[in-house]
């Protein structure tokens, strides 16, 4: 009888978890994990949430993604462009087989309401709106669909080794053989590396140690937007994350919305030792009366600096230093009139901020001025389709950075240069979100097995 291959999954986030559910019963599939570090988040509803060092769940199933409050963009060019690697067709195929997944282990009901009215308002002032078919799963309930879809792949043969860390991989005559946990080896056919954000400078120094080529991709750099909810009503009847991409009038970059949280909170992120920085979640059981947005500029650069990832690190650096070790929070009103806001000043609003462990100050201290005027100029272009979010009551917190990881170059079934060693999810570069990632996933787990995703093309 023939050996089944062993196959090897580097992290358990939708794109290690997604590669196992796809080689269940084809490959003998071990899904190694190391758990998580204790996050520097501080949030509204410690009794539940699992993001915060207080209720943070440490075995690290579901990755980044289990963390997060679970908002599906079912969109193959919504975080990552899968048609790099597939044809459009093949991607929106393997959305439904992943959506179905969701579901099948209790993701709700997917919003879309008639976007018609939004798109023509939207095109009338310069702005695209991208609508996308989107389910919210919820912070406080994704959880418990992890744990399901967890279960379900131990019922279907797969390992899970928990708490370890993968430090090397084993590599003899340009194949890979398997992974190093300290001084253990575990052997194996193939192995897929998803390691995630949280893995992705271990990643570029396995690059960099078996000279795996790489490149630099654009991050993302802005602040959290945070309005009273019924301003973004209309947006999220239509879609529960609306996407709006715009250019900006002065320098003709790319700015848009991202990570919309209706009635929620904003977050504290961290970026490394003396970094600081936002986020935003939405919980299925708790609502604030604010909704809050990622408002991010589009950063590429060219020689003589290439790393984007450098620049933004100086960025949050500088914020960490202007805000005494915590994000700035600003009024628009205030940024507009080139002051700093005061806790005086912004209790004067009647936009009441869901995170208060942040400095009130000025952000055009902490942000490059290219940034601050795309910023500016694109919430007033914003404020044509959604009124209201240019008013100067308008909270702003900063710095919100996206970083990319350092992109290792892949053939189109996201194997390397190593035979036997694929790549997936976001620590590689290859996707920016839990759909992309989860897709990543399966088209390397089909490199393994030797299936042809259907519309790869040769490369
Ligand atoms: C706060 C927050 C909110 C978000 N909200 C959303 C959202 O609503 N919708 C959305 O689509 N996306 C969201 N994202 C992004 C999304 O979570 C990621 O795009 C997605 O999780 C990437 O999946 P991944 O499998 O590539 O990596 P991850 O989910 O990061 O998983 C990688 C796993 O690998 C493990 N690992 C790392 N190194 C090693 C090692 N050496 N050995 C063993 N294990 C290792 C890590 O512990 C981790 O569990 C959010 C992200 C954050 C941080």
């Amino acid at each position: 009888m023939k050996r089944r291959k062993k196959g090897i999954i580097v992290g358990a986030g939708p794109a290690g978890l997604f590669a196992a559910w796809r080689l269940a019963g084809k490959a003998e599939v071990t899904v190694i994990e190391k758990g998580k570090d204790i996050y520097d988040r501080h949030c509204p509803s410690h009794d539940r949430c699992i993001k915060c060092p207080s209720c943070g769940i440490i075995e690290g199933v579901g990755g980044a993604g289990g963390m997060s409050d679970g908002k599906l963009n079912l969109h193959p060019k919504i975080g990552g462009d899968l048609t790099e690697f597939i044809t459009l067709e093949a991607a929106e195929a393997l959305i439904d087989q992943v959506d179905r997944v969701f579901v099948e282990f209790g993701a709700p009901p997917a919003n879309q309401s008639d976007p018609a009215p939004l798109l023509r308002r939207a095109a009338s002032c310069g702005i695209e709106f991208i609508p996308a078919r989107q389910r919210h799963i919820g912070s406080d309930r994704l959880p418990s669909l992890i744990h399901q879809f967890k279960e379900s792949l131990i019922n279907k043969g797969v390992q899970f080794i928990l708490q370890s860390r993968v430090e090397d991989i084993i590599v003899q005559n340009n194949r890979c053989k398997g992974v190093c946990l300290g001084n253990v080896e575990i052997e194996a056919d193939s192995v897929i590396l998803a390691p995630g954000r949280a893995g992705s400078s271990w990643l570029a120094q396995l690059a960099h140690k078996y000279q795996l080529p790489t490149r630099h991709e654009p991050i993302d750099v802005g602040v959290r937007v945070e309005v009273p909810a019924v301003c973004y009503d209309e947006a999220v009847q239509v879609n529960w994350d609306p996407k709006f991409r715009l250019r900006t009038p002065t320098y003709d970059d790319l700015v848009r919305t991202f990570c919309t949280n209706p009635c929620g909170f904003v977050i504290r992120e961290t970026y490394g030792a003396n970094g600081t920085g936002v986020n935003g979640h939405a919980l299925h059981f708790q609502h604030s009366e604010n909704t809050n947005f990622a408002f991010l500029v589009k950063v590429d650069l060219t020689e003589p600096l290439e790393d984007t990832s450098a620049y933004g690190h100086s960025i949050s650096h500088l914020a960490y230093t202007i805000g005494g070790g915590a994000p700035i929070i600003q009024r628009l009103g205030d940024l507009k009139q080139g002051r700093r806001s005061t806790w005086n000043r912004i209790d004067h609003s009647y936009v009441r901020p869901t995170l208060r462990v942040v400095t009130p100050g000025d952000i055009s201290m902490a942000l490059p001025h290219r940034i601050v005027t795309d910023i500016i100029e694109g919430l007033d272009m914003l404020d044509k389709v959604i009124p209201g979010v240019a008013s100067g009551s308008t909270l702003l917190y900063a710095p919100e950075i996206k970083f990319s990881a350092l992109r290792i170059i892949t053939d189109k079934t996201l194997g390397s240069k190593i035979k036997g060693l694929y790549l997936a999810g976001d620590g590689a570069g290859l996707s920016r979100d839990i759909i992309n990632a989860a897709i990543t996933g399966i088209i390397a787990a089909d490199g393994i097995i030797g299936v042809t995703p259907i519309g790869a093309t040769t490369h």
